[in-house]
Formats: structure tokens, C-alpha cells, sequence
């Protein structure tokens, strides 16, 4: 078979049409002439396709991940010299980029002390949940084994992390799930479920409210995100965080949060939960770990947490767990540097400006646009929920929501939705885009949107 060439596009899309399997998308447009989106090239917020077209990513690769933006060859330096010197190795063994970084991870999260190695979200979650089981076995007689979640949040894409993922049109069809994982609701005043004056605080004790129903000496850990990113762009309220430690604290339970979106600046601190004065047991990164140039994640952990495997008379006292690709050197190889560039940037200074600025924008928009009902955020993390009505607040239709996002991408902005599939979650733009944003990016993508919502209804 001949070799493909690259700077052949036809035949690569037609490659990619016939072999790859995309994700989260439906296949069946493909059957009627639509060719697949096939990006080749980035450099800065901008990235080119197999056609030539150029577009402003305002979704960091897609989901969330490019946080420093494209072409850092610093970072591309960094890692081949790592793979030339040791790619991998794993097991029992560490590597030395992996100490370097894990020593300098430690340094941005006061209160946490341990590290452990994995590759994406969904898998350091699972190694998050695997603790609070195995700390449940080992030191409360098996009782406090279950996990609590909260409707909207996601955790990730095995079965273990989908029962633990408050959205439920990503689990649908995937049950039966194990158990153990109960949900809490959400927190988004938008979609009031209580009306009181202080919403965070009455958030917060439904949490308390489960636990009482559940059992306090059954629940071993709360994992949260600490902004709810692909459920909605859900930015808690005043008080529930506060709230929600203090519960956490009372009943005896892990706070686990999961920053594998809004971790390494994307909301304006190096990690979400800092804007809180919160302090988490257990805490879980991914995406932004390495800005998509290496594959990476890890659970980090306070020194607590790991001194309950250290019982060496039990043969089953560590934890026995392990992740083949942990012991790739390329993800801190490539880790040490974004937070190197993150410093020398001084990049949450500029998520802290431009981020406003943008929200700002955003809000800007929703005087002009009905259906824009809220727009939300933190940082260079925004959400904007779109409605039928402003005063039902019935959500816009799924359709003209995906057309607004289509529209943005023909004229050369990729922009996010929210999941689509179930009526009522289906309706938000999400906006996640590179760090290093400037202003004027920032003017570009709202234009865009505004062009949109004018030709949406
Ligand atoms: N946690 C959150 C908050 C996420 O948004 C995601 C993915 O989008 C995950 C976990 C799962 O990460 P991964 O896709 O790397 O497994």
C-alpha cells in the first residue's frame, strides 16, 4: 500500500474517514460528504487545518488543554532531550525529571506533600477513588467506602469515574455502574433549586443533607470540581465553599477536588480551589499539567492520606496500584517547564486581567442578545447559557445552540458547547482559551459570537 503523504489532503481525509474513530462526535455526517476537521499546525492561540484555513482556538485544543498556546518549542526542546536520555521507566523506580517536578508541584499547593504519577484525568481520578476505598478497608472496618459526586460535574470516561460524574447524558447507555457513588446537586443559582437569601450556604448543607441520609460513617470522600467546567461553567457561590470544608471536616470525609480543568491557572489562581482558602486531601490534574505537549496527569495527596499505606506489617498495606505510563519522562519533562514559563509570564497575572476583561465582554453581550440568559466564569474559563425565554428560562434548542458554535468555526473561531443529548444541559457556549490570550483575542472571539447570536434566531 502506498505510503500517505502528508501533504496530500484528500488522501488523508480520506484515511481519516475511513479508519478513525472521533471522539464524541456522530459519524454518520461523514457518509454525506462533510470531510473531517483535521488540524496540522499551531502557533500561539492560532491554529491552521488540511485545508488552509485558519482558525483562533478559543478551546486550548479542543478540551481545555493547550493552556500556554502552540509552538513552545522550549517545551518540545525539553522533552527530546528527556526521551534521549531516559524515556521511561516504571514500576518502583523514579526518574529524575519526576522528582524535579514533583518537588516543584508541591511547592504551589501548601498543605499537600505526595504525587502520584498518571495520564489523564479520568485515571487519577480512579487513583483518588482507590485510596478512599483502600483507606475505608484498612483503617474504618470497610464502612466508609462511598464517594460523593455532584450533578452537573464530571470526573471522567471509565465506568468507575462515570459513576461519579454528575452529567448524565456522558453515562447514559454505559450502566450498570458499581457502587458507592452518590450524587449531590448542583450548585448553579441560575437554576435556583432553593429560594433563600445566602444560595451557597443552603448548596452546601444539601450536601450535608445527603450525608445525614446516606450515613456520615459510609462516605469516605466529596470530590468536586472546584468550578463546574463541562457541566456548565458553574462558578460556586459565596459562602459554599466554606461550607462545604467545614462538612467535610465535621463528618470525617476527604475533600477530593478535581482541577484537571481549572488546575494551572485557567481560573486566574494556579489552582481553582485556591481562590477559596479551602485545603483539599486529595487533588487531581491533567489537562493544563503539561499543556498538551506530553501526556500527564497525577493525584497529589497530604501527608496524611499517604501515612495510611505505610503499614508495612499488612502485606496489602501500600497501595497496590500502578499506571504503565507513569513512567514516562516526557509529562514532567515537559510539566517543569510550563511551570517555569508560567513564572517567567507571570500568566495568572494576565488570566486575572484578560480573563475579566472577557467576561466583561460577555456580560456586554447579554444587553444586546436576548437569548443569552447568564453568562458566568472565572478567569479564562466562561460560560455563556443561552435561552428560549428569558423569563421561563427555557433553555435555547440543541440545534441552534450547535449552530451558533458552527457559525463561530466558519468564520474562524472555535468555540465549546456544553454536552449535547439531554434537553436542559445542551444550551451553554463554553470559552477555555489559551492562557496567553491577549485583549484583542479576546475581541475577535466575542465578535464572533456576537455575528452568531445575531444570525441564530
Ligand atoms: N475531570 C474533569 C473536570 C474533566 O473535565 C475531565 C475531562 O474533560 C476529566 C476529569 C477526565 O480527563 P481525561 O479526559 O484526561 O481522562
Amino acid at each position: 500500500m502506498d505510503t500517505l503523504r502528508s501533504n496530500d489532503p484528500t488522501a488523508i481525509m480520506a484515511a481519516d474517514k475511513a479508519h478513525v474513530w472521533h471522539h464524541l462526535m456522530q459519524h454518520k455526517p461523514f457518509e454525506g460528504g462533510v470531510d473531517p476537521r483535521i488540524i496540522v499546525e499551531g502557533k500561539g492561540l492560532r491554529v491552521w487545518d488540511i485545508k488552509g484555513r485558519e482558525s483562533l482556538d478559543a478551546v486550548s485544543g479542543g478540551v481545555w488543554t493547550v493552556n500556554l498556546g502552540y509552538g513552545r518549542e522550549r517545551i518540545a526542546n525539553a522533552v527530546r532531550d528527556q526521551l534521549i536520555k531516559l524515556p521511561y521507566f516504571a514500576g518502583a523506580s523514579g526518574t529524575i525529571p519526576g522528582a524535579i517536578y514533583a518537588q516543584m508541584l508541591i511547592g504551589h499547593m501548601p498543605g499537600l506533600s505526595r504525587v502520584y504519577f498518571a495520564n489523564s484525568g479520568s485515571e487519577a481520578n480512579e487513583k483518588g477513588f482507590k485510596m478512599v476505598r483502600q483507606i475505608a478497608h484498612k483503617h474504618y472496618g470497610g464502612k466508609k467506602w462511598k464517594i460523593l459526586y455532584r450533578e452537573r460535574d464530571y470526573h471522567g470516561t471509565t465506568i468507575g469515574t462515570l459513576a461519579a460524574s454528575g452529567q448524565v447524558e456522558r453515562a447514559m447507555q454505559y450502566g450498570p455502574y458499581p457502587d458507592g457513588f452518590v450524587m449531590v446537586p448542583h450548585c448553579l443559582e441560575y437554576r435556583k433549586q432553593w429560594d433563600v437569601e445566602n444560595y451557597g450556604e443552603r448548596a452546601a448543607e444539601a450536601i450535608e443533607e445527603v450525608i445525614l441520609r446516606e450515613g456520615p460513617d459510609t462516605i469516605g470522600a466529596l470530590c468536586l470540581e472546584p468550578i463546574t467546567a463541562g457541566g456548565g461553567a458553574i462558578v460556586p457561590p459565596k459562602g459554599y465553599w466554606e461550607k462545604v470544608q467545614e462538612i467535610c471536616r465535621k463528618y470525617d470525609i476527604l475533600l477530593h477536588i478535581d482541577e484537571v480543568v481549572c488546575g494551572f491557572g485557567r481560573t486566574g489562581t494556579m489552582f481553582g480551589y485556591q481562590h477559596y482558602g479551602i485545603q483539599p486531601d486529595i487533588v487531581t490534574m491533567a489537562k493544563g499539567v503539561a499543556s498538551g505537549y506530553a501526556a500527564i496527569s497525577a493525584c497529589v495527596t497530604t501527608e496524611a492520606v499517604f501515612d495510611k499505606f505505610k503499614d508495612d506489617s499488612d502485606p496489602l498495606g501500600y497501595f497496590r496500584d500502578i499506571s504503565t505510563f507513569g513512567g514516562c519522562t516526557s509529562g514532567p519533562a515537559a510539566a517543569i517547564e510550563v511551570l517555569k514559563i508560567m513564572d517567567e509570564e507571570d500568566t495568572l497575572s494576565n488570566v486575572k486581567n484578560t480573563g475579566a476583561y472577557f467576561i466583561d465582554q460577555l456580560q456586554g453581550l447579554a444587553d444586546r442578545h436576548a437569548i443569552i440568559g447568564d453568562v458566568r466564569g472565572k478567569g479564562l474559563f466562561a460560560g455563556v447559557e443561552l435561552v428560549a425565554d428569558r423569563t421561563t428560562k427555557e433553555p435555547l434548542a440543541e440545534k441552534l445552540v450547535g449552530g451558533v458554535v458552527a457559525d463561530c468555526a466558519a468564520n474562524g473561531v472555535i468555540i465549546g458547547a456544553t454536552n449535547r443529548s439531554i434537553p436542559g444541559y445542551n444550551n451553554s457556549l463554553v470559552f477555555a482559551p489559551p492562557l496567553i490570550a491577549t485583549k484583542s483575542d479576546i475581541d475577535e472571539i466575542v465578535a464572533a459570537v456576537d455575528g452568531a447570536l445575531s444570525r441564530a434566531v
